[in-house]
């Protein structure tokens, strides 16, 4: 069993999610990339022992993590047996079901069928009897909201999970549809879960203040652009890298010439600031009063300390702020 720093709440800031009782880290890790049985099991248990010191409470998962699918619910359910279980109720844990995850018609999308199936399937991965929060992944258009929300509800009251959430439900009015029904039922929507950086914008479509009226939180996800917005892909594709792993979600043609011409503007402006990159990417991203938390992934330990060193500096001038949409423009 590992011990955690006993200094390990000392600088770490935590805010309420929307109007709920939980508190979240600023700053969360997600263990979508490098924790899967293809990964290092070394390197996996050293990042989450130096997020847990560094006071990163929120883990999140989901059923098709790994590779292969459910492989690093497996991995951070190894991590808790051997080294941090006692530390379990300092802990947030995600787990996520939507996207395809088992042959047939019953392993994807929203059923109550499916959502139930592998909530059960993730604990038992995990070797815990309930997660924190379960969210609905994406939405399905072809399942009433009722039966997927009903589901969530039912997850909440059967044990299975502490609270509901919904992932890339990205329309302000379907987040809003979903969280009456479950306010309804009685479960709130704790948060949403979406993708947000420099270079995915599309949530300031009023998404944060439709999920602030609604009492709801908002963690986003891949804040660095899964690696873009960060200084590593300014001298070509370093083969230590997400864009050169072939398990990796970031496809080399996704680092283009035009993408790393802004990024060279914007690490000028973040040194400017006294800032690596991924500190003010990260910074940028939790500007927004109603941003619970910024959800990272890591390859290795130093970038989660990087990451939290964020949070030294996370004032903008409206010049600075200007001066970032003109480069992304
Ligand atoms: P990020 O945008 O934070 O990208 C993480 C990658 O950026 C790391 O793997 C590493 O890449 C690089 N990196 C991180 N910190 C630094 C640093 N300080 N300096 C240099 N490089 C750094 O997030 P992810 O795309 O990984 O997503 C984060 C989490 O969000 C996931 O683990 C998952 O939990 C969640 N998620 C949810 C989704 C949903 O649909 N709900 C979809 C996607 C993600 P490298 O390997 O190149 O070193």
């Amino acid at each position: 069993m590992a011990i955690a720093l006993s200094n390990r709440y000392a600088s770490m800031t935590y805010r309420r999610c929307g109007r709920s009782g939980l508190k979240l880290p600023a700053i969360s890790v997600g263990l979508w990339h490098n924790f899967g049985h293809v990964d290092n099991y070394a390197n996996a248990l050293e990042m989450t022992l130096t997020a847990f010191n560094l006071g990163i409470t929120h883990f999140d998962l989901a059923n098709n993590y790994g590779p292969p699918g459910g492989s690093a619910e497996e991995t951070f359910g190894r991590i808790l047996k051997h080294e941090l279980g006692a530390y379990r109720d300092e802990m947030v844990i995600s787990s996520k079901a939507g996207y395809s995850m088992w042959p047939g018609p019953y392993g994807d999308m929203g059923s109550r069928k499916y959502l139930v199936a592998s909530c059960d399937q993730s604990l038992k991965r995990l070797g815990i009897n309930y997660v924190d929060i379960f969210y609905h992944h994406r939405p399905d258009p072809d399942t009433p909201l009722e039966e997927t929300m009903g589901a969530l509800d039912y997850i909440v009251r059967s044990g299975r999970a502490l609270y509901a959430g919904i992932s890339n439900y990205y329309e302000p009015e379907q987040a809003a549809a979903a969280a009456r029904i479950l306010r309804q039922l009685g479960t709130p929507c704790l948060i949403m879960q979406p993708s947000y950086s420099m270079f995915n914008r599309r949530i300031e479509n009023g998404l944060l203040p439709t999920l602030e009226s609604e009492g709801m939180g908002c963690i986003a996800f891949s804040p660095l652009a899964q690696g873009v917005l960060t200084a590593k892909y300014l001298q070509g594709i370093p083969e230590q890298s997400r864009a050169a792993r072939p398990t990796g979600f970031l496809k080399v043609e996704q680092v283009t010439e035009d993408k790393i011409a802004k990024v060279r503007q914007l690490n000028d402006l973040a040194q400017q600031r006294g800032q690596t990159l991924a500190q003010m990417a990260l910074a940028w991203v939790l500007r927004h009063p109603q941003m619970t938390s910024a959800l990272v992934g890591a390859s290795r330990p130093s970038q989660i300390e990087d990451c939290v060193g964020a949070l030294q500096n996370l004032a903008f001038g409206n010049d600075e702020l200007a001066r970032i949409d003109s480069i992304l423009a």
